[in-house]
């Protein structure tokens, strides 16, 4: 059975209609990544599923749950945890303490070693502010206080966004362990090849529509979809 199961999902803004009929499923341990152009529906889509934008229509199973349209703790208590674009880490805050706090209330949360293993920049800087991180440590830390939780599923919202080459490669050395381990993952990428890299499958939206799906194989074979609805 699937992990997480979307069916015939239609999202609005105000009176305008994102998303048609979005099917999608992930099955536990599997890492699937979302792609599509600016304004595609992505983000709109990793919302809908995490309970921060109510759909219209639809349903989607968490497990044994119907999530769809139940708020955001809710589905965070299930097990899902995003991590959003723009990240949201305390900058006031210590690494340690953004990290604690992620930790509150989790009655069998990830210890702390076990994070700075995967994460060892993190422990290096675990006593400095938030707000003093590069944009690389940022996104470490927003993955890390994700996985703190032990959450069954995460969505990653273009995690390599406006990063340096460089530090997307070690972040992506670090997506490829997490994912290894076991870790189920949907992630939005801009950056197809990256997203390809460490996913076992791939759905494109095109305007709110699924329009393909398949292996990052079947898609590098395909490089008309590639370019119709990705523009690589
Ligand atoms: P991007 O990479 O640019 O974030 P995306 O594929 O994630 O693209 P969405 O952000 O989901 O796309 O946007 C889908 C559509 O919904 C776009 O047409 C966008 O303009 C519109 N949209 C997004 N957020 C809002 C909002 N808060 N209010 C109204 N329309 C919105």
């Amino acid at each position: 059975m699937s992990l997480l199961q979307v069916d015939k999902l239609n999202s609005y803004y105000g009176d305008s209609h994102v998303l048609f009929d979005v099917s999608m499923n992930v099955e536990r341990g599997e890492v699937v990544a979302l792609l599509g152009r600016n304004g595609a529906g992505k983000t709109t889509t990793l919302e809908s599923i995490a309970g921060a934008l109510k759909p219209r229509s639809g349903s989607i199973r968490l497990g044994d749950h119907e999530v769809c349209g139940r708020p955001a703790f809710e589905v965070a208590r299930r097990g899902l945890q995003l991590v959003p674009e723009e990240r949201r880490i305390f900058g006031a805050l210590t690494v340690e303490e953004n990290l604690k706090l992620a930790a509150f209330s989790v009655t069998d949360a990830e210890p702390l070693s076990k994070i700075y293993e995967m994460f060892p920049r993190l422990e290096e800087r675990r006593r400095s502010g938030g707000k003093t991180l590069s944009g690389g440590e940022q996104q470490m830390l927003a993955i890390a206080r994700a996985l703190v939780r032990k959450p069954e599923i995460i969505l990653l919202d273009e995690p390599f966004e406006g990063l340096a080459p460089v530090i997307v490669q070690n972040l992506m050395a670090v997506c490829e362990r997490i994912a290894a381990e076991g870790q189920t993952i949907v992630v939005v990428e801009q950056n197809v090849y990256a997203a390809l890299k460490f996913s076992h499958r791939a759905y494109i939206l095109n305007n709110g529509h699924v329009v393909y799906e398949g292996t990052p194989d079947d898609l590098r074979d395909k490089p008309e979809i590639l370019h119709q609805y990705l523009g690589v």
